[in-house]
């Protein structure tokens, strides 16, 4: 049962004032209603998580991560109930909700509750500058205030509550702004932390749609975003306004380069896994495939097999079905688009093609070839369970076209020979590469994830995805020192002379390793 409960529908437009309607994806039942939050609102949310903040970040690491281990264990406990809501506003399957959004979020309380404090302790600095001789230096990070936090609605928990563990442990009360097509994981996580001890005001949900996210960029101290490359843009457009700090994690096209020398088996499993797991709606999902010559047919014979093999429908009991629904309408067009595209210039659709019968919204798996890149599908995000693979000549032509894209999340290589496999990862442009694996980067914390190009900027996890929460506050403290300084007023012909042939002395030197060398 979800946290908000189903409303009757209104006789005209099926929607009762200023809500909104949560629709099941699987069945095309509406589950719930949640408020379309103004403005107005949400200042007023952004007001009282201000007059938080101070408590909360008054208690310490200690206390806080005492919250977050409680809260993860209320996520264990509630799983059931945590994944019935994912999975009905989402169609996703249950394996979907349970591993990278129960696991991966009850796994990221207990990673920050750890590490927070490490990752943001005050750093003694020691300076090269004459200026600073004797003086105690030092780095600390000191809470934004309000983080808004607004996400997509692949993954309701993930992909939203998740991005606010590491903003609470930084000691920041955070506004959760989550899509409005998926918003009640967000509410009942946030009923979850109530009952954890988060005291009262300091993570508040602000449900609503593009308006309601607007608000939240214009009244928060930084923006954490989550979502599309158009939508990104937009929100960095509005923080600019005023120069409020974001952090954008946005669309992908990752692709997979598979080499001669690669465990075909393992890579083939891998690429129908990471295509369509989440019904293909991950913004790290292998999205296209380069694979060299000599393996080409083999790898497209067991990759077509495995994607036939699967199982879609409406998610029933744990095993029932692989594959769920589309989660957003208007992403099926976006799907039959790029097959339609690839398929007018050439293409071949190997398995699937087709939007499935309803009730509910599927897309078949689907495995497409002679692919290149005069097609959207090769270019743009498809966000759906749809799988282009494209023969190349050699690793170069592979490496070529990898990087020949507008975006730059993540990417995988794959060959026996690591050194190489570790060589080719190393000229991806991407901000994650993988070898003989794809988004599994994704759960080793300790390791930055971002996006480059128009895939984002900025990063969460390790220990930038906690310090970006925070602004750096440097000090300087002066302990024994002089009446006057040398450089202080009044000017006079020695102390500037002095002050040169100082300057000469320290920087009229050239490279001492060039002079050593000559
Ligand atoms: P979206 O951009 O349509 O919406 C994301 C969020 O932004 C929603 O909460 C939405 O209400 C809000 N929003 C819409 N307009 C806004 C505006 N003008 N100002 C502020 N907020 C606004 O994205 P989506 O369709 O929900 O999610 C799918 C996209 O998210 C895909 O492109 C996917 O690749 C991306 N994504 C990226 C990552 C990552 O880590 N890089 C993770 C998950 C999803």
């Amino acid at each position: 049962m979800s946290t908000v409960e189903a409303r009757p529908q209104d006789a005209t437009d099926g929607r009762p004032d200023g809500q909104i309607a949560v629709e099941n994806p699987a069945t095309g039942e509406t589950v719930a209603h949640v408020p379309d939050m103004s403005a107005e609102q949400v200042a007023q949310l952004v007001a009282r998580a201000r007059r938080a903040q101070p408590g909360w970040a008054a208690l310490g690491f200690d206390g806080r991560a005492e919250v977050m281990y409680e809260a993860r264990r209320w996520l264990v406990q509630n799983r059931d109930r945590m994944i019935k809501t994912i999975v009905d506003e989402t169609g996703k399957t249950r394996e979907d909700a349970q591993l990278a959004e129960i696991s991966f979020v009850a796994d990221s309380l207990g990673f920050w509750a750890k590490k927070a404090e490490s990752y943001l302790k005050d750093e003694r600095v020691r300076s090269h500058s004459p200026f600073a001789w004797g003086k105690k230096l030092v780095a600390r990070y000191r809470p934004r205030g309000v983080i808004g936090v607004i996400g997509p609605w692949n993954y309701p928990l993930a992909n939203c509550f998740g991005d606010a563990i590491a903003a609470l442990m930084a000691g920041n009360s955070v506004i959760l702004k989550p899509s409005e097509i998926t918003p009640l994981a967000s509410l009942l996580m946030a009923e979850g932390l109530r009952a954890a001890g988060l005291p009262e005001d300091v993570m508040l949900v602000a449900t609503g749609r593009a308006e309601t996210g607007t608000a939240v960029v214009d009244h928060c101290d930084m923006v954490m975003f989550t979502g599309s490359t158009a939508t990104g843009k937009k929100v960095m457009a509005r923080a600019a306004e005023t120069l409020t700090p974001v952090s954008l994690e946005l669309g992908g096209k990752d692709p997979m380069v598979v080499l001669r020398d690669a465990d075909l088996e393992r890579a083939a499993n891998a690429a129908v896994y990471w295509s369509m797991s989440n019904g293909g709606q991950i913004c790290m999902s292998v999205e296209r495939v380069y694979v060299e010559e000599p393996i080409y047919d083999e790898f497209v014979q067991k990759v077509t097999e495995k994607t036939r093999a699967l199982r879609q429908g409406r998610p029933g009991e744990l095993g029932s079905v692989d594959v769920g629904a589309v989660t957003f309408a208007a992403q099926v067009e976006i799907i039959e688009r790029h097959i339609r595209d690839a398929v007018e210039k050439g293409a071949k659709v190997v398995v699937g093609g087709k939007s499935g019968a309803g009730p509910g919204r599927f897309f078949e798996p689907t495995v497409l070839t002679g692919v290149d890149h005069s097609m959207e599908i090769m270019t743009e995000e498809t966000f759906g369970p749809a799988l282009p693979i494209m023969k190349v000549r050699d690793e170069q032509e592979a490496v070529r076209l990898a990087n020949d894209s507008r975006y730059g999340l993540n990417s995988s290589v794959w060959t026996r020979d690591l050194a190489k496999g570790e060589r080719i990862a190393r000229t991806i442009e991407a901000g994650n590469t993988c070898v003989n694996d794809a988004v599994t980067n994704y759960g080793a914390q300790e390791l930055p994830f971002g996006g480059i190009r128009e895939s984002g900027i900025g990063v969460r996890h390790s220990a930038h995805g906690i310090q970006k929460y925070c602004s750096t506050h440097s000090l300087l403290i002066t302990r024994f020192a002089p009446k006057s300084e040398l450089y202080f007023f009044p000017y006079s012909k020695r102390r500037s002379k002095l002050l040169e042939r100082l300057i000469v002395l320290m920087y009229g030197r050239g490279s001492r390793k060039r002079k050593r060398g000559r």
